[in-house]
């Protein structure tokens, strides 16, 4: 068991639109967290891409229901600077900027395995390497799926556990195993839109925002 580490000296970074905050991200960001022994561990709400679709909300939603969601659990953070961002976000940017403002502390990126799937379309993905370690979680319905070079680069950079970390600032990836829990904001986005109620899935302050906002009423028909 790892949850008894002493805290890494490091920051986490928990990515994701969040369109909406449930309690699968709530679960393993809990998880990660504590796996991960962190003494820094930020959610980090991603910017709006000018292609997003119009049943998703504005950036300035998806933070405010991110805020409703942790404000009473101390543990978490939110870096708000990708929503602040104006212009494309790319998460190696991001990592970038931290770098620069953390210097050689412990950096570990957190994501889910459907998104290390296609880590290799993401912007620049090599430099991410550079810049912080990988911490995949499993998830239900996704399973490890690499070829070519991205499977060659996470099989040299395997680490069996966060123990691996000490000592080095970024470069390897590490597998997280959390609690399965099969929800989606997809999901929770189409019960809305179909009338349907997503209790039990995300916090009942999440509810009651969006309810008060109107949000994702026209989900229904949302193609995934
Ligand atoms: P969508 O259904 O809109 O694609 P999502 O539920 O996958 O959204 P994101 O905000 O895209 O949520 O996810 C942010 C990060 O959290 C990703 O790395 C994703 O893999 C991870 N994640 C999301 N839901 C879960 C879950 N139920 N269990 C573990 N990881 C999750």
């Amino acid at each position: 068991m790892n949850s008894k580490l002493d805290p890494v000296q490091g920051i986490g970074i928990f990515g994701g639109t969040f369109d909406p905050v449930h309690f699968g991200h709530l679960r393993a960001a809990q998880e990660a967290r504590e796996i991960l022994a962190l003494d820094d561990f930020r959610l980090m709400p991603a910017g709006t891409p000018p292609h997003r679709s119009k049943t998703m909300a504005s950036a300035e939603h998806r933070l405010a229901m991110l805020q409703l969601a942790v404000s009473n659990y101390p543990g978490f953070r939110i870096d708000d600077r990708e929503v602040r961002r104006k212009g494309n976000s790319y998460m190696v940017d991001t990592l970038a900027q931290i770098r620069a403002e953390e210097g050689d502390s412990v950096l570990v990126l957190i994501i889910g395995q459907d998104a290390a799937n296609h880590l290799d379309s993401w912007h620049q993905w090599r430099r991410i390497f550079d810049l912080a370690h990988i911490a995949i979680m499993r998830r239900p319905n996704s399973s490890y799926s690499w070829s070519g070079e991205l499977r060659e680069q996470m099989q040299k950079r395997l680490a069996p556990g966060p123990q691996q970390l000490e000592g080095q600032a970024a470069g390897k990836v590490i597998p997280l195993e959390i609690t399965q829990l099969a929800i989606s904001s997809t999901g929770i986005r189409h019960q809305l839109g179909s009338g349907r109620s997503p209790r039990f899935l995300l916090p009942d302050e999440v509810i009651a925002y969006i309810q008060k906002n109107n949000l994702y009423q026209d989900a229904a028909g949302e193609v995934v």
